[in-house]
């Protein structure tokens, strides 16, 4: 099994296994010895069904603490179906992994709901754009020490409109933090983000 070679705990191996993966696909055998040896910004030129949901979700939950109950990352993604997605494999990665809460925030749901989940300790949080700067508006999230953001599909994002919230939420996260981007494609919006928020990031191809 190559997972053991990619420097994955014993938690995540476990949760590996009950998966099915029997072995990394490219963007993961890339992207993990990397995301998990340093805190580096990374893009990742990677589609949809290449596996890079476990790519960035391993390293991830490898890395938040357990033991602290603030919010330490948060994952963008452009739609309510990817966001619960998302936070659906984030959870099923962190079974064997005790005390980590994944949280799900996107538009057409009960935002009083979204942030009772949020106030009960949240590490990581999966949103889309619009729904979490709406959160951010009305002070019911608090983001501003996160040691993690992902991008996911950020040209779809952009495609979608999001390019002023993107900007706005990422203003609002320090700049100490690890930004990992993953795109399909690298239009000039999502370089311009890359550009605009991320410093000297490690770039993969698959
Ligand atoms: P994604 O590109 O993250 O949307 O993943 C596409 C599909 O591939 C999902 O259903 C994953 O559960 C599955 N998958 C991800 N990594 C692996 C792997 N290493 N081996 C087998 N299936 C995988």
């Amino acid at each position: 099994n190559k997972f053991e070679q990619l420097g994955l705990n014993e938690s995540l191996l476990k949760a590996i296994l009950d998966l099915g993966f029997e072995n990394p696909s490219d963007v993961q055998e890339k992207a993990i010895p990397l995301l998990l040896e340093k805190d580096t910004d990374m893009v990742a030129l990677a589609q949809t069904g290449t596996g890079k949901t476990a790519a960035f979700g391993f390293p991830l939950i490898q890395k938040i603490d357990a033991d602290n109950r603030n919010t330490q990352a948060l994952v963008l993604s452009p739609t309510r179906e990817l966001c619960l997605q998302i936070t659906n494999e984030l959870k099923n990665y962190s079974k064997y992994e005790k005390g980590i809460n994944v949280v799900a925030v996107y538009g057409g749901a009960s935002i009083t709901e979204q942030a009772r989940e949020i106030k009960r300790g949240a590490q990581i949080i999966v949103a889309t754009p619009g729904r979490m700067q709406d959160m951010i508006n009305r002070g019911l999230v608090n983001i501003k020490n996160i040691d993690y953001c992902v991008l996911d599909e950020a040209d779809e994002m952009l495609n979608m409109g999001f390019y002023d919230d993107i900007c706005s939420i990422l203003s609002d996260t320090p700049d100490e933090k690890s930004t990992w981007l993953f795109s399909a494609t690298m239009p000039q919006e999502v370089a311009r983000i890359a550009k605009q928020f991320m410093s000297e990031p490690v770039e993969i191809t698959v």
